[in-house]
């Protein structure tokens, strides 16, 4: 059996989406849950991954591309092309682990900057797949990461929110173009 992949793991020169930068209002709100997951959420779920591989990302949400809607994309085995990415609608975590790692994460929102964000091992989260299919999904390590990361995005919060090294954040923001004000602190 073959699977058929939704998109092609390849670089565009002309990536269907804009992803939108730190700074930007349109990452700070909210996003609605998806009502109906139908043709239209599905082209958007594959143009969000066509320009998500074309970015070199391993995750993105759907108000990175201006769009006010719960549905993230994550693939952490961009470059293996037989790997099916994760189409995520109506994301919600059933469980998290106690249990919490520290490693540095990146965003295609904001470019060039790394830091340290300390978030739950594991989780269990529950969506709609891209067919409307309720589906539930254990996930540890980095993959774990990158989901919080892409859910955090639907309720307007960036990953530099989470960042404990005041310091670190202020140095890296500074030198990639970004300001530090900007963050919005979540008390830790
Ligand atoms: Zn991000």
């Amino acid at each position: 059996m073959t699977a058929t992949l939704p998109v092609e793991k390849k670089k565009l020169k002309h990536p269907p989406l804009d992803i939108h930068t730190l700074g930007d209002k349109v990452l700070r709100q909210p996003a609605k849950r998806v009502a109906k997951v139908d043709s239209s959420m599905r082209d958007l779920a594959y143009d969000m991954l066509k320009t998500m591989y074309s970015s070199d990302g391993i995750g993105l949400a759907a108000p990175q591309v201006a769009v006010n809607k719960q549905l993230i994309v994550v693939d952490i085995d961009p470059e293996n092309a037989a790997a099916p990415p994760l189409i995520l609608m109506n994301p919600k975590i059933i469980r998290a682990s106690k249990e919490v790692c520290t490693d540095k994460e990146g965003c295609l929102s904001i470019p060039g900057v790394y830091l340290d964000v300390v978030r739950p091992s594991a989780i269990e989260v529950s969506f709609k797949d891209e067919n409307g299919r309720p589906q539930k999904l254990q996930a540890a390590d980095l993959l774990a990461r990158c989901i919080l990361h892409e859910m955090d995005h639907l309720t307007g919060v960036m990953f530099v929110d989470r960042v404990d090294n005041q310091l670190a954040l202020n140095q890296e923001l500074q030198k990639n173009g970004f300001s530090a004000g900007d963050v919005k602190a979540i008390a830790g």
